[in-house]
């Protein structure tokens, strides 16, 4: 699981209901008071795996990949970065993103998927920019800035590749 920020609410009425839900950057876990330490600990990570197996389930397609990117493009790059396609790969184990300028084409690591929309999205507009910009320069990172949740998507990046390798990576 990624560093993501879990907030556990109680409910103070007697509702026997559990259930998780995403909010922006955070997940929102609701639980019946009264429960022990030990059972809410198993109810949240319970909650937490349901809850990325069915963001599993509706993971994005190639497709919808490509129209994220043109949709990130004409917000904040105006639509300068046109990308022919968008694609998911499997065997991309130290970067998040990769692309190719010359053939406007920009490839995914499958290592993203489960991940929040937002952190998915910043991979993209980072090889979007890239498009446009090849190296990381002051143009190349002015223009990865209009994300509005770039710096923030980087840190989420940063603790997921501490977590896993012990060391920072970028695309
Ligand atoms: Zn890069």
């Amino acid at each position: 699981m990624p560093p993501e920020t879990v907030e556990v609410r109680r409910s103070t009425r007697r509702r026997r209901t559990v259930s998780a839900y995403r909010d922006g950057d955070k997940t929102i876990v609701l639980l019946p008071a009264g429960l022990s330490t030990t059972d809410e600990e198993q109810w949240v990570r319970r909650m937490l795996d349901r809850l990325a197996a069915k963001e599993q389930r509706r993971r994005l397609s190639d497709d919808d990949l490509l129209d994220r990117a043109r949709e990130l493009s004409t917000r904040y790059l105006d639509g300068r970065a046109l990308p022919n396609s968008v694609r998911w790969v499997e065997n991309q184990q130290h970067r998040w993103g990769s692309c190719t300028p010359d053939h406007a084409t920009i490839r995914l690591s499958t290592r993203l998927r489960g991940m929040p929309a937002w952190v998915v999205d910043y991979v993209i507009m980072h090889e979007l920019v890239h498009l446009l910009v090849p190296s990381h320069g002051p143009r190349f990172w002015a223009l990865v800035e209009r994300y509005p949740k770039a710096e923030r998507a980087r840190g989420f990046l940063e603790g997921f590749s501490m977590a896993a390798s012990g060391s920072a990576e970028e695309c």
